[in-house]
């Protein structure tokens, strides 16, 4: 039987060894390729474009303010289309290695106000009003591989494989796929200089999760979306798609989440399992409003995931409990046990924004907003 898989992608039958004679040219000391990376007017998607610097950035300061064409990405309209990119937090660059960089950014309109999908600059100012409490955050980031023709990586092509059971943290070839990518991502993250924390194969053949953090503050949104560039990038290498939809496959299929993780440092230490049923109240209190927040659609994407089935609480509802993995919000049985820790949001979807999630969590428990 002829083998389909990736036939049509252009990336995958590039010939890779002929890329790596230029890749290992030496470079110019003091010319470093600095990659911009911002978030496009979905909310859900990246955009990055190149420039020279002629210095070793050690900090985000000290490289220019760039712009872009806004009207391309859904941020502007062509007559006054030039869009402003503000870099906030720089990382090796696992793609060309040596002293080159990626550099996230937020984004700024042609008056010089955050951009509709800059939920980055009211986050920082949470976080900055909720600096003492010391909030650490660990989101579980879920995603699906496709094929160039949308269809999961390694499903068949006129069907479906068998039923949800055997590939959860699965290992061999007819449990997983693409295992290469995973793995490729995961080295990448370390060597840019993110706190990934873990990596495991999913409950929906094709589907893996990742997690990162824990972080202090603004940085989780900083890293998680870095970690998101990185991992369209190494997929591109193999020419394979990732999607961050919450409900690739309708049916009898896992959907996919970005379980949120959340604590304070009162929450951390002895006893602490209080504050974290105080937090849990606030969160009952503020259900809406959080589901607003926990994907790019306003809760429509969530919708199709929060069903009550496959591992989710239902959307209209709260709901809380110790190892309950039909909740919205679960405490971890460790946390129960040591009463103290974290508790985690299972709500926001694989494609939130990160910088809106952690905004809400802050605004709801910490601030009393
Ligand atoms: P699950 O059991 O839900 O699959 P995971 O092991 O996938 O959990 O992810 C747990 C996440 O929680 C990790 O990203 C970890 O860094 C994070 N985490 C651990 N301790 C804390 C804490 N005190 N506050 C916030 N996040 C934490
Ligand atoms: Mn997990
Ligand atoms: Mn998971
Ligand atoms: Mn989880």
């Amino acid at each position: 039987m002829p083998n389909t898989t990736l036939e049509n992608s252009p990336n995958a039958v590039l010939n890779k060894s002929v890329a790596e004679r230029y890749m290992h040219l030496p470079c110019p000391e003091n010319k470093v390729k600095a990659t911009y990376i911002w978030i496009d007017g979905t909310g859900e998607n990246v955009r990055a474009k190149t420039r020279t610097v002629d210095f070793v950035p050690k900090k985000p300061e000290e490289l220019p303010v760039w712009n872009y064409d806004g009207s391309s990405t859904y941020q502007a309209e062509g007559t006054n289309s030039d869009t402003y990119l503000c870099p906030v937090a720089i990382y090796n660059d696992p793609f060309n290695g040596g002293n080159h960089k990626l550099v996230m950014c937020d984004t700024y309109k042609y008056n010089k106000k955050p951009t509709e999908t800059n939920h980055r600059h009211t986050c920082l100012q949470a976080m900055e009003a909720a600096k003492d409490t010391k909030p650490w955050f660990g989101i579980e980031q879920e995603y699906t591989l496709l094929d160039m023709d949308m269809r999961p990586l390694g499903w068949p092509k006129n069907g479906f494989p068998g039923p949800q059971g055997p590939y959860y943290c699965g290992v061999g070839a007819n449990k997983v796929y693409a295992r290469d990518i995973v793995e490729s991502h995961y080295s990448a993250c370390l060597y840019a200089g993110i706190n990934i924390a873990g990596t495991n194969a999913e409950v929906m053949p094709a589907q893996w999760e990742y997690q990162v953090g824990p972080c202090e503050g603004i940085s989780i949104g900083d890293e998680l979306w870095v970690s998101r560039y990185i991992l369209h990038r190494v997929a591109e290498d193999f020419g394979v798609i990732v999607t961050f939809d919450p409900k690739p496959i309708e049916g009898d299929w896992n959907g996919a989440g970005a379980h949120t993780n959340f604590s304070t440092k009162a929450m951390r230490e002895d006893g602490g399992i209080i504050e974290i049923e105080k937090a849990i109240d606030k969160l009952s209190r503020n259900h809406l409003r959080h589901i607003q927040a926990y994907d790019p659609k306003g809760g429509k994407d969530n919708e199709r995931r929060l069903t009550g089935r496959h591992e989710t609480s239902s959307i209209h509802d709260f709901s809380a409990g110790v190892a309950n993995r039909g909740a919205s919000i679960r405490i971890p049985r460790g946390c129960a046990e040591d009463k103290k820790g974290y508790l985690e949001d299972r709500r926001p979807s694989s494609n939130c924004d990160p910088y809106a999630v952690c905004e809400a969590l802050v605004r709801t428990c910490i601030l009393d907003e």
